[in-house]
């Protein structure tokens, strides 16, 4: 493999063309969010380990075995972030944003790293939009957080979106589940996977989201958590529901969402699209902050893939802006006119157009066809004659059609109006055909 020329696996190169597309998604998810009162924050892409360790849990599978860790020249144990939530705890507790008046509302857009076997929708290194909501307790919370989601999912024009939800319960409620998920387990330690034999001394509600054939049959046997729900947790489910009947937002309850991550409870839930299960995720978490020494609060929030958002809007044909093109290229001959080019592109800049000149000295043919190539709206060729005259023809490329126009000092303007009212160069077409009828 030439290795200078080969991206690591997982990776990947988003090309021109498609970066509009990411700029796009970025942009409307979170303007979206910022309908809801949620601002951007930026975290570093790297932490300290035991953020990770602490935060998400070292019995999960992104913190035991798919996270990027290694020693700086410090000899600090350093990690590629996997998720968002941790960080964004991390950063609201040093900033003191959790002092401030509460609820206090982050969304993100960044990208983590997990060591996962690559394969279609899963990298290892992918981006995620998310939102987190610290200190807000009621079950309207989880509503609106869900009600985000969805819109987020609506506004980019997708469809046949189904929500799951699922209450993990608290620590309460969670001791007796755990000991009624033991009890069912430990009968059959020996079938289950190497992993799981020690989830269940540690974590054995793990078990549940355990990816192995056999560990996932034995749990579908597994008393469900919803069964163990202490009143608190029971009422601030049923809660939910009621709200996200009346808001008119569909749901099932699916007692096997667990979620992949330890700082979880209550309200877990999972937005799926027809052959793309979990395209979002989310849920409540009680002890993340206090854990990681901030204040004790709650927080909730979700996260969504961003790379296999991009392929079911894809699938679904999802409509996307197109890109800006170049408005005008402007071609010259010889070194007064590529200097007058020059100006005028500046010009056109200064206007918020697209504009280019050449830069490498071609022939005006060469120049055209890179016009050409570039998809450029309207083109202009400059040279000894078009400087004398101050004129020079604008070209529509789409149709051939040109029209005179003065380049020295309003020419901007007035491509601004050509652009404008595309139809000047029709009506002036038109005029001819009239005149040329008569
Ligand atoms: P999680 O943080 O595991 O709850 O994942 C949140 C979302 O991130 C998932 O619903 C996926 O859409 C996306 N995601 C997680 N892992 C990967 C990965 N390895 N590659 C691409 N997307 C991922």
């Amino acid at each position: 493999m030439a290795i200078l020329t080969s991206r690591p696996r997982g990776t990947n190169d988003f090309l021109p063309g498609e970066t509009a597309r990411w700029q796009y998604l970025e942009r409307t998810l979170l303007q979206t969010a910022e309908l809801y009162g949620f601002k951007e924050i930026r975290t570093p892409t790297f932490e300290h380990t035991e953020l990770f360790q602490r935060g998400v849990g070292d019995t999960t599978d992104v913190v035991s075995k798919e996270m990027y860790t290694f020693l700086d020249k410090g000899d600090r144990s350093i990690t590629l972030r996997p998720e968002g939530t941790a960080g964004l705890a991390r950063a609201a507790i040093e900033n003191g944003l959790l002092g401030e008046a509460l609820p206090l509302k982050l969304s993100y857009a960044i990208d983590c790293f997990r060591y996962e076997k690559s394969q279609k929708g899963r990298f290892r290194q992918f981006h995620q939009f998310g939102v987190e909501c610290y200190g807000a307790d009621l079950p309207v919370t989880d509503a609106e957080i869900i009600s985000l989601a969805f819109d987020c999912l609506k506004t980019l024009g997708l469809s046949g979106l189904t929500l799951a939800i699922n209450s993990i319960g608290c620590p309460t409620c969670r001791a007796n589940y755990y000991k009624a998920l033991k009890d069912c387990f430990e009968s059959r330690r020996g079938e289950l996977c190497e992993t799981c034999q020690t989830r269940l001394d540690k974590n054995p509600m793990r078990i549940l989201d355990c990816k192995s054939p056999v560990c996932q049959k034995i749990a579908a046997e597994a008393p469900q958590v919803t069964d163990y729900l202490c009143p608190d947790c029971r009422a601030h489910f049923e809660e939910l529901q009621r709200l996200l009947t009346s808001a008119g937002i569909p749901y099932t309850i699916d007692p096997g969402i667990v979620r992949g991550l330890d700082y979880y409870t209550r309200t877990v839930f999972e937005i799926s699209v027809p052959d793309f299960p979990a395209l979002c995720g989310g849920g409540r978490y009680g002890g993340l902050v206090k854990e990681l020494g901030g204040p004790d609060v709650e927080g909730i929030g979700f996260a969504m893939g961003l790379e296999r958002l991009l392929m079911v809007m894809k699938e679904q044909n999802c409509p996307v802006p197109e890109e800006q093109s170049c408005d005008l290229y402007i071609a010259s001959m010889g070194k007064a006119a590529s200097e007058q080019a020059f100006r005028m592109v500046s010009a056109l800049r200064a206007e918020g157009f697209s504009a280019q000149c050449d830069l490498v000295g071609r022939s005006v043919k060469a120049q055209m066809k890179y016009a050409n190539k570039l998809g450029a709206k309207y083109s202009m060729v400059l040279g000894d004659n078009e400087l004398s005259e101050g004129r020079a023809a604008l070209k529509a490329m789409a149709t051939g059609t040109q029209q005179e126009m003065t380049i020295g000092e309003g020419f901007a303007e007035a491509f601004s109006d050509v652009m404008m009212n595309g139809y000047v160069l029709a009506a002036a077409d038109a005029a001819a055909e009239f005149g040329s009828q008569k």
